[in-house]
């Protein structure tokens, strides 16, 4: 999130230059300071919009490298849903916005983020793995190596198993 935040920081603070009319500043960025702070919104989505799953990608592969398999990670947005993904980014932007709010608002707004701050942490990390969670284990269960199947019914049954627990009959043959 460093890089947006660049465009986003130079968008404040020309705005705010611009009511104090400060000289300092170079006239173009006063002029663009709208713009740039648009620009710097829209990439910090993009960002996010990648990020959040490549985090998650990462962290439920266990491989650093994976976080960056960008191929991977939209193949995991496609099986989510477009549609959801980006409400759900909305949401945790909406979020974002209220947090900052929050932030500026001296001692009762401090107050809040302290005990929202762990709760939002919880809520973010796990609604991005169950969202993760839906998209990669949609596919249907494989057959696991600990199953056999019934003789008599062909029922699924576990490999240890003497009598089939669905029709009873002998395993052994
Ligand atoms: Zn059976």
């Amino acid at each position: 999130m460093i890089a947006p935040a660049i465009p986003v920081g130079i968008g404040v603070y020309s705005l705010f230059a611009s009511f104090e009319a400060d000289s300092r500043i170079p006239r173009f960025l006063v002029r663009e300071a709208r713009v740039i702070l648009a620009a710097g919104i829209v990439l910090a989505f993009v960002v996010a919009f990648m990020m959040s799953m490549a985090i998650v990608h990462m962290v439920k592969t266990e491989r650093f490298a994976k976080a960056f398999a960008l191929g991977e990670i939209f193949i995991v947005i496609k099986k989510i849903g477009w549609v959801k993904y980006i409400s759900w980014l909305m949401e945790v932007f909406m979020f974002a916005i209220f947090w900052c709010v929050l932030g500026l608002t001296p001692i009762v707004g401090w107050f809040i983020l302290l005990i929202i701050q762990p709760i939002f942490g919880v809520f973010l990390s796990r609604s991005a793995a169950l969202l993760y969670a839906d998209a990669v284990t949609s596919t249907p269960p494989v057959v696991s190596l600990e199953n056999k199947f019934c003789i008599a019914c062909g029922a699924q049954i576990p490999s240890a198993a003497v009598y089939c627990p669905l029709c009873g009959k002998s395993q052994s043959g």
